[in-house]
């Protein structure tokens, strides 16, 4: 069950529902949002009694029950779609966002020409770790702050959002000084003491697949961020592992229907860690973009032959801006598929 208090309830109103809540027995989270109050109630058992109590107090707007295990980012607790704004664009919304860039940031030359290579195409947000995990201690790890630096320079440059992935709760506070949204790597997915850091970071956050979690489990983990005060979550599919080792990890593109069914975050697609290489990348992205993604997220190297990490899977430029022009016509489509939808949302 959640509550939405009114507008500028006193914080004695919503201690009063609190209190009512856990005379029922139940455990209340609340997301303190600058105008409202949202208290998540937890809990085992019939929730009626306590629900018919709580909707009859006048400080209460509204009370909805949610059955599934996720509730702030399950569709019932909030129908339509959240739009996540940042640097003059927004995901979730009108616009097809794609975020491009080498997987790892590895030179001021590398990151800058990645940089104005992929703004030239459309991206609208570089993507390039500067932390990286590696599945031998022995690869490179990443070139920490120096790479975060770098990022801030392109974005300077060019003028696009950067996203960077964080690995551990400690890096939160730096890497949020940095760049505009915070990745949260397939590998970390259940790392919950991260997942509740990035609650109280202030940025955005894309929340990738874990390799064998299940689509209930990344909302679960997306639920972690969200109860932790920050509303702002973007999922990302990007594979997942099975028995199949002619492509890296299984695109399992019906995740997309599936989460744009039970949650309003937005999804992305990952092509390029969802096969792990580069002659699959723009299939699998149109099929990310007629499937109903809000955007994709798609490893960029002016030099892949050179590339640090990932460069089997990575577009060099010019690959990349004949994938942009091809994927023109199904983005059209999908910008008159979102128009129809929002006509319906307000015709009711
Ligand atoms: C990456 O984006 O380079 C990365 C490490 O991705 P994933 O966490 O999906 O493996
Ligand atoms: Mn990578």
């Amino acid at each position: 069950m959640i509550i939405s208090m009114k507008t500028h309830a006193s914080r004695q109103e919503i201690d009063q529902v609190r209190g009512i809540v856990e005379h029922f027995g139940y455990k209340v989270h609340s997301i303190e949002g600058e105008e409202r109050v949202v208290i998540g109630v937890v809990g085992v058992g019939d929730v009626t009694a306590c629900m018919e109590s709580v909707e009859s107090m006048p400080q209460v707007e509204k009370v909805v029950r949610i059955s599934a295990p996720y509730k702030f980012v399950s569709k019932q607790f909030k129908p339509g779609r959240t739009r996540i704004r940042l640097n003059g664009i927004e995901i979730g919304g009108d616009e097809f966002v794609v975020m491009a860039g080498p997987c790892s940031v590895e030179s001021e030359k590398q990151i800058m020409q990645a940089a104005e290579g992929v703004a030239r195409s459309g991206a609208k947000m570089l993507r390039g770790g500067a932390f990286k995990p590696r599945t031998s201690p022995y690869d490179f790890q990443g070139m920490e702050e120096e790479g975060l630096k770098l990022l801030r320079k392109a974005k300077e440059a060019t003028g696009l959002a950067t996203i960077t992935e964080v690995m551990s709760d400690r890096d939160v506070d730096l890497i949020a000084q940095y760049v505009d949204v915070m990745q949260v790597g397939a590998r970390n997915m259940q790392n919950f003491m991260l997942l509740k850091e990035l609650g109280k970071c202030g940025r955005p956050v894309l929340l990738k697949r874990g390799l064998s979690g299940t689509i209930k489990e990344l909302l679960m983990s997306a639920e972690y961020v969200v109860a932790h005060g920050n509303p702002n979550v973007i999922l990302c599919e990007r594979g997942i592992r099975t028995f199949e080792t002619e492509t890296r990890n299984t695109c399992d593109i019906a995740a997309i229907p599936a989460l744009n069914e039970l949650t309003h975050l937005p999804v992305v697609l990952d092509p390029s860690h969802a096969t792990g290489k580069r002659s699959l990348v723009p299939a699998v992205s149109r099929a990310g973009v007629a499937i109903g993604a809000d955007g994709l997220i798609v490893e960029v190297h002016p030099a892949p032959e050179k590339a640090i990490s990932d460069g089997a899977q990575s577009l060099d430029l010019a690959q990349f801006e004949k994938m942009m022009r091809e994927l023109k016509p199904y983005i059209a489509l999908w910008e008159t598929a979102r128009k129809g939808e929002a006509m319906a949302a307000v015709a009711g």
